[in-house]
């Protein structure tokens, strides 16, 4: 890749210019900003709020990580990698990233879709057998006795992963953000990308603040990408509204050296679907959160409230019963959006028409547990290396077989 210069003064403006300019700064775009620094590489990053923030589909204090993943076998490296990417982060800047609490995918007999695959808790086991990954399956009586804050009906089967626990997304973005600029990046806040052209070999980025120069531009803007990229690619992405409640729960009984994060399908439909958190720092509060995909929306047009009936909603349908003791006077709720492709997996792919901007989608609700490696992946393939984003290409949703998006 062509080394730019370091600044161009153009009728008066500045026009600033680096190897590769990555768009959006959430959990994706921080982590290619912080790869391509680490990588030596000339890098800006920019972002229309100010990262990390609550406006996108990376906030809300938790995300699960588990290494059972029932999307499939192209996500073990990713998420493998990640987890020993946040660690190395975390002995860098001495920061909690991850908190390994061991992971529980409860399900039944009974075989339930989940994120777009038929049958996930069985794939999942599958999947953790085939990479040698330890993992328990468990009978309904043992799950109650090894955890008894659990309703369970009796005919229950999970998938126990000792790997699994929680990521802070809030601070796994902040701290990629500040290494980045200990790095070398630029970061631009509060500045809006208005354009992507081509000009000359390269990509010039428009923004309300001025124009920008790059060899590459990666397009990593979560649920609003559907606006920013070429029509045949923005058909591909729909983006869907998700609340997440926080109910009040007993901190020792549900506390993180006790209780694990949870995936739970307790009927046959996707949305028979909860899943949930420990009570985490001593707090008396436990999230959870189900899965909607009615009605599509996007960020300018989504209700961001989550009224109190809503969440009085998500308890009688997925709490009450199934989890002892835990209150149904919510105590906080927030809004947050996926990014959903026709089969729930990532698009990572060149540009159909402007092939030096790489968009990287990695949202469908599992993205954030894999954006480490994800981030070091994209920032190695716009450096001209590595082919392992092949499985998240565009080739696969050939026009034919395009399914319908959910
Ligand atoms: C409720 C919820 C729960 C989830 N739970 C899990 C989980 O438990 N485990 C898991 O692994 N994953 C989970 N996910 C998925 C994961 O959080 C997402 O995959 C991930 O956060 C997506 O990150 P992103 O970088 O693609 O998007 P974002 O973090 O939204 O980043 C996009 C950024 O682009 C910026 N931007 C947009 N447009 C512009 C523009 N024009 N100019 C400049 N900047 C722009 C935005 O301001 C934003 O900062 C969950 C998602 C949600 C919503």
């Amino acid at each position: 890749m062509a080394r730019s210069g370091s600044g161009l003064i153009a009728l008066g403006i500045e026009m600033q210019t680096a190897d590769v300019i990555v768009l959006g700064l959430g959990a994706v775009g921080s982590a290619t900003l912080y790869h391509l620094a680490k990588q030596g590489v000339r890098a800006i990053g920019i972002d229309r709020h100010d990262p990390p923030h609550n406006l996108g589909s990376s906030h809300g204090e938790s995300r699960i990580t588990r290494l059972a993943v029932g999307e499939g076998d192209a996500y073990i490296p990713l998420v493998r990698r990640s987890h020993d990417l946040w660690r190395m982060l975390e002995a860098e800047t001495r920061e909690t990233l991850m908190l390994q609490t061991g992971g529980l995918l409860i399900g039944s007999e009974v075989p339930t879709p989940h994120h777009g695959r038929e049958d996930f808790l069985n794939r999942a086991i599958g999947i953790l057998s085939r990479h040698g990954i330890p993992h328990e399956v468990l009978a309904s009586a043992e799950i109650g006795r090894r955890f008894p804050q659990l309703g369970l009906r009796g005919d229950e089967r999970a998938l126990y992963e000792p790997s699994a626990g929680v990521l802070f997304p809030e601070r796994c973005i902040a701290v990629q953000l500040q290494r980045a600029q200990a790095l070398g990046a630029v970061v631009r806040r509060n500045e809006r990308v208005t354009g992507v052209r081509r000009i000359g070999s390269g990509v010039e980025v428009e923004t309300e603040c001025g124009r920008l120069q790059a060899g590459r531009v990666v397009m990593a803007t979560g649920p609003w990408l559907p606006q920013m990229v070429d029509p045949s690619t923005a058909r591909l992405l729909r983006v869907y509204r998700q609340s997440l409640h926080w109910f009040p729960a007993d901190p020792v009984a549900y506390g993180p050296d006790r209780f694990p994060v949870f995936l739970w399908m307790h009927g046959a439909s996707e949305e028979d679907y909860f899943y949930g958190f420990p009570a985490l720092g001593g707090s008396g509060v436990i999230k959870v959160a189900s899965e909607r995909y009615a009605d599509a929306t996007s960020p300018e047009t989504v209700s961001r409230d989550v009224p109190a009936s809503e969440s009085a909603a998500i308890f009688a349908r997925h709490v009450a019963g199934r989890l002892r003791g835990v209150g149904g006077d919510v105590t906080r709720a927030a809004a947050c959006l996926y990014t959903v492709t026709p089969d729930s997996g990532f698009l990572v792919d060149r540009m159909p028409d402007l092939e030096n901007v790489m968009v990287v989608s990695a949202c469908s609700g599992h993205g954030f547990k894999h954006s480490a490696a994800l981030g070091e992946a994209v920032a190695a393939s716009v450096a001209g290396a590595g082919d392992d984003l092949i499985p998240f290409a565009l080739g696969r949703f050939a026009e034919q077989s395009l399914p319908q998006t959910k």
